[in-house]
């Protein structure tokens, strides 16, 4: 079986574990913030809180940018549900923005034209999270621009994206975007097993992730609300969850994080004999935007010959090869459904989702399963 993803486990990372286990920190230790500063040094961030899921940095996101009821939050149809369901968490409504239709990332134009109509109907989202899907990332400056006009907001969801740039600066610098998250699941560039993590350039908005994170508890003395009553007194100052990333986990991602660029220059290797063999077949890459660099989280095709896609992908998957389609559109989950979503609201997304093909990519893909992945696919189009 060759899967479509997976995770690349050193010695090195299996010491970095085994010694915080040895240690006298399993949680909260010093790997923590070590994890932090490294990730804030690699991307350009300022700040940036760990969580035991993207989920969960998603969910505080919107905290911390204080979403609530009544608020609206707007992202993409194509992507994992965590990035629409964060929203619903803190009782917002959740709506979606049409994708494009040869990348699948939100569509800048698609968002301004949602945002004149919700203008005149004053019904403007608070925030809105773009999804750099394959770890390609969105016009960004574009949407910022629409983020300055209509107030809006903004949150990446790079779950795919670490070690990939934008004009120059990784993702996760936060320049056009108020909190940048990444995820560590183990399908993902680098993993922590599960973990995730919320960056930003606010000092503010670092310290609401931080008191959401672990349960809006506060122990400074300095900002205490009621007077001191010892060594043992705390505040709680929001309705907080047990969000914490482990030192274990953060250890197993400082560790990985050393090997995050050759993880990338790797996906981009195989990215490139993808692209190669694919001029040769009907089948159209989902390409990076031009001058960004794409982490490569997922090596994406649309089929030209769209109806035979469950055909292609049945066949692949009884060879041993585990192509995968991402994703399914959100609206039209079940559960999406039932508040009032249906088919045809999203059609870019729709159609988009209808060609699409996820072709194995991991950096320890061996050059004889990638080439036994090529011939498998130019027999099933042939
Ligand atoms: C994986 C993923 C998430 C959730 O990540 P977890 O760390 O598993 O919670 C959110 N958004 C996208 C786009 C993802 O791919």
């Amino acid at each position: 079986m060759i899967p479509y993803g997976r995770q690349d486990i050193s010695q090195d990372d299996i010491d970095a574990v085994v010694e915080v286990l040895q240690s006298d920190w399993l949680t909260q230790g010093p790997n923590i913030p070590a994890f932090e500063q490294a990730l804030c040094d690699y991307s350009g961030a300022k700040f940036a809180v760990a969580v035991n899921s993207a989920t969960s940095a998603l969910h505080i996101a919107c905290l911390a940018l204080g979403v609530a009821p009544g608020d609206r939050v707007w992202t993409s149809p194509i992507t994992f549900v965590a990035s629409a369901n964060c929203a619903l968490y803190c009782g917002a409504t959740v709506d979606f923005v049409d994708v494009d239709p040869s990348t699948g990332n939100m569509s800048s134009e698609a968002l301004r034209i949602k945002l004149i109509q919700a203008k005149s109907q004053g019904a403007l989202p608070k925030v809105v999270i773009p999804v750099h899907l394959c770890g390609h990332s969105c016009d960004m400056a574009a949407i910022f621009e629409l983020g300055k006009e209509y107030g809006f907001k903004i949150i990446e969801d790079a779950s795919h994206g670490i070690g990939g740039s934008y004009q120059g600066h990784k993702l996760g610098s936060c320049g056009y975007s108020d909190i940048t998250v990444f995820s560590f699941h183990p399908v993902k560039i680098i993993t922590s097993a599960e973990g995730g993590m919320a960056l930003t350039r606010s000092r503010l908005l670092a310290d609401k992730l931080a008191l959401f994170r672990s349960h809006g508890i506060r122990r400074d003395p300095d900002t205490m609300l009621r007077p001191n009553e010892g060594d043992w007194y705390y505040e709680q100052h929001e309705l907080g969850f047990n969000y914490r990333m482990t030192d274990l986990h953060a250890a197993l991602g400082l560790s990985q994080l050393n090997r995050l660029d050759h993880f990338v220059a790797e996906r981009n290797r195989l990215a490139a004999i993808y692209d190669s063999y694919c001029s040769d077949l009907p089948v159209t890459p989902v390409d990076p935007l031009t001058g960004s660099q794409s982490a490569r989280h997922l090596y994406m095709i649309r089929l030209h010959q769209s109806e035979r896609r469950r055909e292609i992908f049945d066949i692949l998957r009884a060879k041993g090869i585990q192509v995968h389609v991402h994703y399914f559109p959100v609206h039209l989950q079940p559960y999406y459904l039932g508040r009032g979503f249906k088919e045809g609201d999203f059609v870019s997304a729709e159609a988009f989702y209808q060609q699409i093909l996820t072709l194995p990519l991991y950096p320890t893909l061996a050059s004889s399963d990638q080439q036994r992945v090529i011939n498998e696919l130019a027999a099933c189009l042939a």
